[in-house]
């Protein structure tokens, strides 16, 4: 079938009324500029703001602007695949709507595209406005995310990319509950190259990703895509038994040889601590691992729509089109 519309722009929306109205004028700017047509994708994610109501007035005003409206707050990864769920377009691109990522960046990304390229990722050289903890703790992440996996996940780049409809469409395939997109887009694999930008300060409001979101991240991140923590266990239990050996050969040396013993509860303390330690971190390793088992086998859906607007009916998925 024939489809009129080239390019989609999925934006995940929670709680962004200051910066909405804008992000829609720099993003109409850009699109406008390609010629060709395009749609606006927003998925508002749960917004507690005036968020809704605003994309409301830009859907009734422009008919290249589309919106989802979640029943709750499901999180940014899952709105982001709502929004390739939704999509339309022969390349799709994914951008925050905070304005960190610079919206003219997409005609880079565009032309990349139009060389045969089926995913465009944005690499940023630098990250204005962030705190010193927040680079240095993403500079961590992503290194040590490269060390334990054996996917080729791109070291800072973010969720702004430009994917293929094919790419999209492979992931669509892909029903994990926790989800690390860019991860996911590195596993599938296609022909893929970065533009280069340096990532802007937010343009108003502030970050949706406290210490504690961008944790799970980090977590979804290491256990969707390495085992290698799990063996952990093993690796530690080998070096301690070892360890505990060599002690004990010493202990009974000592007794036989030497007559004397080793004085002293509070080392025996410090060591009993030390072990339980590590049985204790390992036991929630694996129950990270288990608790994702669990997730994954309760059969319940990504997300939960409220509400659309913008959609022509028949773009809509069979079953929620009826
Ligand atoms: N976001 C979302 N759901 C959430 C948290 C964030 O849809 O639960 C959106 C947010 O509106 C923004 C993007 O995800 O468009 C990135 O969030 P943010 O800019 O706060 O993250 P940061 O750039 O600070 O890492
Ligand atoms: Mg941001």
């Amino acid at each position: 079938m024939w489809n009129p519309i080239q390019y989609s722009v999925v934006v995940p929306v929670y709680n962004e009324e200051p910066v909405l109205r804008e992000t829609y004028r720099r993003l109409t700017e850009v699109m406008r500029r390609t010629g060709e047509r395009y749609e606006l994708l927003f998925v508002n994610d749960g917004s507690r703001d005036r968020s809704a109501a605003i994309l409301g007035e830009l859907c009734a005003g422009d008919p290249a602007v589309k919106a989802i409206h979640f029943s709750r707050n499901f999180g940014h990864q899952i709105a982001i695949t709502a929004g390739m769920d939704h999509a339309a377009g022969h390349a799709v691109v994914v951008i925050d709507a905070d304005l960190q990522d610079p919206p003219e960046l997409i005609e880079a990304m565009i032309g990349k595209w139009k060389e045969g390229y089926d995913v465009v990722y944005a690499k940023r050289t630098e990250r204005k406005g962030e705190t010193r903890f927040k680079r240095w703790s993403a500079h961590l992440f992503y290194r040590t995310l490269r060390a334990l996996t054996d996917v080729d996940i791109p070291a800072d780049t973010g969720d702004f990319r430009l994917i293929d409809r094919k790419v999209c469409d492979a992931m669509k395939t892909i029903r994990e509950k926790n989800r690390f997109i860019r991860g996911l887009v590195s596993w599938l694999g296609f022909k893929q190259t970065s533009v280069e930008y340096s990532r802007d300060e937010r343009w108003a409001g502030e970050t949706k990703y406290p210490l504690g979101k961008m944790l799970k991240l980090s977590a979804d991140a290491l256990t969707s895509f390495s085992h290698k923590p799990l063996k952990l266990a093993t690796y530690i239990g080998f070096a301690l038994s070892g360890g505990s050996f060599l002690a004990l050969l010493i202990t009974v040396y000592l007794k036989l040889f030497m007559a004397s013993t080793i004085a002293g509860w509070a080392s025996i303390i410090c060591l009993s601590l030390l072990f339980n330690g590590v049985i204790l971190l390992i036991l929630g390793i694996i129950g990270e691992y288990i608790g994702r088992i669990y997730d994954e086998s309760k059969d319940r859906p990504l997300y939960l729509i409220g509400a659309r607007e913008g959609f022509a009916k028949e773009r809509l998925p069979v079953r929620e089109a009826m």
